[in-house]
């Protein structure tokens, strides 16, 4: 949390409430979170400043204040929220401005809350080296065919690539795999152009229905919607498909879920996965 379909919620939701308005005070609660790269103080630098635009790049939210940013990355923890009294122990940092206020917490502290200027993005890591951006217009088949062919890792490991495709994690990288119906082993090199094909439109369609999903779902803005998911953190519930338990892998460090005979390791084992189907 918060990954690509949150993201996404997150920033329709914040800009109504933030731009246009001006920030009164900001409490650094958790110093650690925080990197000012301006080289002046964030209280003479950015009260008084104004919400102007936010926008998205990966899995960063940027907010444009004019002649400064706050760029946050939120990593796997990082939440936001609306509310006023907001006193949980994972707070960070807390914007006021007239009439509202935005928290940010992170109970790992691994996110990140950069004070910038415009010309300082490439000094925020991996900020200036997102690859294509998932729902954007030049997310086309053709640019993915390029980005996959060009890559001998693990289909996993390749979809949660962020200098290749912008971005998922763990939740959306095991899902997308599911309805592609790939083991999340399977070298990329490996893969037909049927597979190819196939993930390229699951990749679409995921992020797509779970954006809607999470949309209507309407929850408070730090609550994490994951009660749509087929496969993530399912060990052992069966296959929504077949029945079948869902297994943990691990992949490069990540542990995978998925179904072991929706999503055979095609490849070096040649398993016809439809021999397999019911
Ligand atoms: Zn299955």
């Amino acid at each position: 949390m918060p990954e690509l379909p949150d993201l996404v919620i997150i920033e329709e939701r914040l800009v109504p409430e933030l731009i246009g308005r001006k920030i009164s005070a900001i409490e650094i609660v958790d110093p650690i979170v925080v990197r000012n790269l301006t080289g002046s103080s964030i209280e003479d630098g950015f009260v008084g400043a104004s919400f102007r635009g936010l926008y998205r790049n990966g899995p960063f939210l940027n907010f444009d204040l004019g002649d400064k940013n706050v760029v946050i990355h939120p990593m796997l923890a990082g939440r936001f929220s609306l509310e006023p009294n907001y006193k949980k122990k994972d707070l960070c940092v807390r914007f006021r401005m007239e009439g509202s206020v935005l928290n940010y917490s992170d109970d790992v502290r691994m996110g990140k809350v950069y004070f910038s200027l415009p010309g300082q993005f490439a000094q925020i890591p991996k900020y200036s080296e997102q690859g294509v951006d998932l729902i954007s217009e030049q997310f086309t088949e053709e640019e993915f065919q390029r980005r996959i062919d060009k890559s001998r890792q693990q289909t996993r490991v390749f979809l949660m690539d962020q200098s290749k495709l912008s971005v998922l994690g763990n939740a959306y990288s095991d899902e997308i795999l599911f309805e592609a119906r790939i083991h999340p082993k399977t070298p990329c090199h490996r893969l037909t152009s049927e597979d190819k094909h196939r993930l390229y439109e699951s990749i679409r369609r995921v992020l797509a229905d779970s954006i809607d999903y999470i949309r209507r779902k309407k929850a408070p803005l730090d609550f994490k919607v994951r009660d749509h998911v087929k496969v993530r953190n399912r060990k052992n519930e069966p296959c929504p498909n077949c029945g079948t338990k869902i297994r943990r892998a691990n992949v490069l460090g990540h542990d995978s879920f998925f179904c072991p005979v929706c999503q055979p390791m095609a490849g070096e084992q040649f398993i016809d996965w439809n021999r397999l189907q019911p």
